[in-house]
């Protein structure tokens, strides 16, 4: 009883006060559509199952290209061209080893490359190894790590809600690991996975070498593997790893980003930008790295099409090439807008996970984000419930600050992205269809609103 007095009230206040919004009122007509199609992940399995692994310089990039370019045509988008690069390109070649032997007892231990890594000579590397977890343990080895291969062993923290500090915190071993332990004389350097998932599944990403240092190779462990050999070295300091690794860097070859338009009704004014990155690691599909963030880009572009929509100003769709490994295709767009004397009023990346939504990082200040005020009624609709000021906007739309855009990156929910980031894991299964979709809905909405300010 109670129940019904209460929708009846509630019946009466919506008709007492009709949705007066429109932006709130286009956010419903996007819901409506949107979340019964979930084309998102329809364009997603394209992607991750039809064209798979696309690391920058592979005939899989090449694939994926062409695919970009075929999808922003079927949707009807106008001026759909490549913004050609020449990317950095590494080969991982035959799966690694990594065997752990003590006391007369062979072990194989789960890993694999880290980007960019020099190959082992092909029997291997064998060496003992010494472990650390902060810069400070390594300076301490001095001597003691010439000839040692060193283990970078410091877990991303727990205690930290959001994942990406976590990995903030402890990927600078996984990037600079190698070329601190070779200034030690150290022979390799094994890194814990940059993940907080208990598994057997490794975890891959860059590293750097630096000019006037050694290069030695470096590979990643899974959880699993990092525990065994801390444990085991623990225990008998004399036990040995051999690592067998088949990895090459290869002269920079020819590849391309993909944009394509819908063009604004006020001519000539600034534009709107929505990007996320074409290419992922070679051993994973890259379904949340960063597949969802390009189908939620294509999505966008197809609601915005399909509802009929006509922004104000020109909204220009990109999927940037090798932003895991090089950045070349956001060089290459930055040069060629600013070439053409284009400003960009604003910028969209999502590349932080398919994840469902729940924030946006942007480059304002309070005041900035304050004045987005009237935005969040339509945001709300699709999880958004708030706007970071001098937050995080991505690393491929961040050249465009210098052309005057305004930077926003898409936040989702980050507990389960690092257990699959660079991984195998990272395969469509791992996505959510609806939540995926409302990332889409979030990039649609704040861009079209922007495009209309
Ligand atoms: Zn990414």
């Amino acid at each position: 009883m109670r129940l019904l007095t209460l929708s009846i009230a509630s019946l009466l206040v919506c008709a007492a006060a009709p949705q007066t919004d429109p932006a709130l009122e286009r956010a419903h007509k996007l819901a409506e559509k949107g979340m019964h199609e979930l084309h998102a992940y329809a364009y997603l399995d394209q992607l991750v199952n039809g064209v798979g692994p696309r690391s920058a310089g592979s005939k899989g990039a090449d694939k994926a290209v062409s695919w970009g370019l075929a999808k922003m045509k079927e949707i009807g988008l106008a001026n759909v061209h490549e913004i050609p690069c020449m990317v950095h390109t590494w080969e991982r070649g035959a799966a690694e080893k990594l065997t752990l032997k003590s006391n007369g007892k062979s072990t194989p231990l789960s890993c694999c490359a880290l980007g960019n890594s020099i190959a082992t000579a092909p029997n291997g590397l064998t060496a003992e190894v010494i472990e650390v977890r902060s810069d400070e343990e390594l300076a301490a080895l001095g001597v003691k790590a010439k000839g040692k291969i060193i283990f970078f062993n410091r877990p991303m923290n727990p205690a930290l809600s959001n994942t990406f500090d976590a990995y903030g915190g402890a990927v600078g071993q996984r990037v600079n690991g190698a070329a601190a332990a070779a200034r030690l004389g150290a022979v390799g350097v094994l890194v814990r996975s940059m993940t907080m998932a208990h598994d057997n599944v490794p975890h891959t990403g860059s590293m750097n070498y630096e000019k006037g240092v050694t290069q030695i190779p470096a590979a990643a462990v899974s959880l699993v593997a990092a525990d065994r050999l801390s444990k085991t070295i623990k225990d008998n300091p004399q036990a040995m790893v051999t690592l067998k690794m088949h990895c090459r860097t290869l002269p920079d070859r020819p590849s391309a980003s993909v944009a394509g338009e819908i063009p604004g009704t006020e001519a000539g004014r600034d534009i709107v930008v929505l990007g996320a990155h074409l290419d992922s690691w070679d051993i994973t599909p890259g379904a949340h790295d960063d597949g969802a963030g390009v189908v939620q880009c294509l999505e966008a572009a197809r609601l915005i099409k399909s509802l009929g929509w006509k922004p104000k100003r020109t909204m220009r769709f990109i999927f940037f090439m090798n932003e895991e490994n090089g950045g070349e295709g956001a060089k290459a767009v930055f040069e060629s807008m600013k070439g053409a004397g284009e400003t960009v009023y604003a910028a969209l990346e999502s590349d932080s996970g398919g994840f469902a939504p729940r924030a946006f990082g942007a480059s304002l200040d309070a005041e900035g984000v304050e004045a987005l005020g009237p935005y969040m009624p339509a945001l709300k609709l699709f999880g958004i419930e708030r706007i970071d000021a001098k937050g995080r906007g991505g690393a491929d739309i961040g050249p465009l600050a210098a052309l005057g855009a305004k930077l926003f990156g898409l936040v989702p929910e980050s507990q389960a992205y690092f257990d699959v980031h660079h991984s195998r894991k990272d395969t469509l299964a791992s996505v959510n269809p609806r939540e995926l979709q409302m990332g889409a809905h979030a990039m649609t909405m704040l861009s079209v609103l922007l495009a209309n300010e």
